[in-house]
């Protein structure tokens, strides 16, 4: 692997390794006041058919989600595009074919952005301002690109690398969420890239769990404003 190129999945897997990336980059936020308790719960690589099943949930309960969609399935799916953007949830840029972006020039990366954005425009009428980067595989190049292109960068909390991917079972992703949770958390899960049930299984039963602690299910830019506000932007 290229020197400048950034894996955040190693730094996920390693805690032993010290995360010295940019504060630009959003991934761990502490938010160390709790009479407030808030969580982004993050889905990748949608909209699927699972997606609406997510949204039901979100709307039963009155809760906030971000989804980091693929511009592909946003041109396969545009109603549940445009649904995710009316029931208030966050839309953010996942790329259009989901590639490994510390591979592609500026060129190319750009126009999987740009691609993935006209795509999310055409069918939800707005625009995105987060971008996450498939795979957490980046240069610092594309962080740069990203800001001047109006993106605030979003990874996830380092210790909410719940490899739903894996199939562990619904119980063991609970698990996984519950052993980490923290106020200000950034969960990253799935609704798409492969059968979810078990994410959509997950996410059913940690509502309860979650909101009888006293958590509030917000999205990314809510986070971001809520750390800006209660503690002079430290994030
Ligand atoms: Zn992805």
């Amino acid at each position: 692997m290229a020197e400048d190129v950034i894996d955040f999945r190693e730094i996920c897997e390693n805690p032993e390794l010290v995360d010295n990336l940019d504060h630009r980059i959003i991934r761990d936020v502490r938010l160390p006041d709790e009479s407030e308790l808030y969580v982004c719960f993050t889905f990748d690589d949608g909209p699927t058919e699972y997606t609406p099943l997510l949204l039901d949930l979100f709307k039963q309960y009155d809760a906030k989600a971000t989804f980091f969609v693929v511009g592909e399935f946003v041109d396969e799916f545009p109603n549940i595009t445009r649904r995710i953007v009316e029931e208030g949830h966050q839309i953010g840029n996942h790329t259009y074919f989901h590639p490994d972006l510390s591979k592609l020039t500026i060129e190319e990366s750009d126009k999987e952005i740009m691609t993935t954005e006209a795509a999310i425009t055409t069918y939800a009428k707005t625009r995105s301002h987060i971008l996450r980067p498939p795979y957490g595989l980046f240069r610092m190049e594309t962080v740069e690109r990203a800001e001047q292109m109006g993106y605030r960068f979003a990874l996830w909390s380092r210790d909410m690398y719940v490899r739903d991917w894996e199939y562990p079972g619904a119980d063991a992703i609970v698990q996984r969420v519950l052993d980490n949770m923290k106020n200000g958390s950034i969960v990253l899960l799935h609704d798409g890239g492969g059968e979810r049930e078990q994410t959509v299984e997950a996410v059913q039963r940690l509502f309860p769990i979650l909101l009888k602690k006293g958590y509030k299910f917000i999205t990314i830019s809510e986070l971001i404003e809520v750390s800006e506000r209660k503690y002079a932007g430290k994030i």
